[in-house]
């Protein structure tokens, strides 16, 4: 994938309750205007990469890019699991994220809800391992995870392409 590593911000909505959290495994959603702004050919699926809340530590992360039910999968969604365990929740609070690479996608509808969550752990297994690779890692001292002071979230659509632009450009 020609796009990756690829690097986003935004600030962090409510998803659509469909109990992440219970399940152990809670996941940060982007914006409309993050996602409208994935290229091409980031496609649905599982990636992993690093993420941090605000100016915080930089954590791995896994996202699942896919169709959102919600909108009876007319759009998609962008949904973080940051690797650590935080004290509280950070709604509204700015997360930078970069997609480092995927894994090849799995056709989790067909899982039980039992394997699912089996399959989404062991993709964090997998995650954390192979973010250890120096090629992963080294996003993680990436100057973008450190410039979070000096730019805004993308928070309309018309100022974020612009700064998508900006972002992957650095
Ligand atoms: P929602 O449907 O609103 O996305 P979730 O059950 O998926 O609800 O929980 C997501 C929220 O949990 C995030 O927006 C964030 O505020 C909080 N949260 C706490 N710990 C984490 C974590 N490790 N990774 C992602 N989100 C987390
Ligand atoms: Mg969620």
């Amino acid at each position: 994938m020609k796009s990756l590593p690829y690097f986003c911000r935004g600030e962090v909505v409510r998803g659509f309750g469909r109990g992440s959290k219970e399940l152990g495994i809670p996941t940060a959603n982007f914006p409309d205007s993050v996602v409208d702004n994935l290229p091409a050919d980031i496609s649905t699926g599982i990636y992993y990469g690093w993420a941090c809340i605000g100016n915080g530590d930089v954590y791995k992360m896994v996202m699942s890019i896919g169709w959102n039910p919600y909108y009876k999968n007319t759009k998609k969604s962008m949904e973080t699991h940051i690797i650590h365990k935080f004290k509280e929740d950070f709604y509204g609070q700015t997360l930078s994220a970069v997609l480092s690479y995927s894994f090849s996608s799995l056709f989790l509808c067909y899982l039980s809800p039992d394997d699912l969550i089996a399959a989404i752990n062991s993709d964090i297994e997998e995650a954390k391992v192979q973010l250890e690779l120096p090629e992963h890692s080294k996003l993680k001292e990436d100057n973008f995870f450190t410039s979070t002071t000096n730019s805004s979230p993308v928070s309309s659509s018309s100022a974020a392409s612009t700064s998508q632009s900006i972002i992957n450009g650095h």
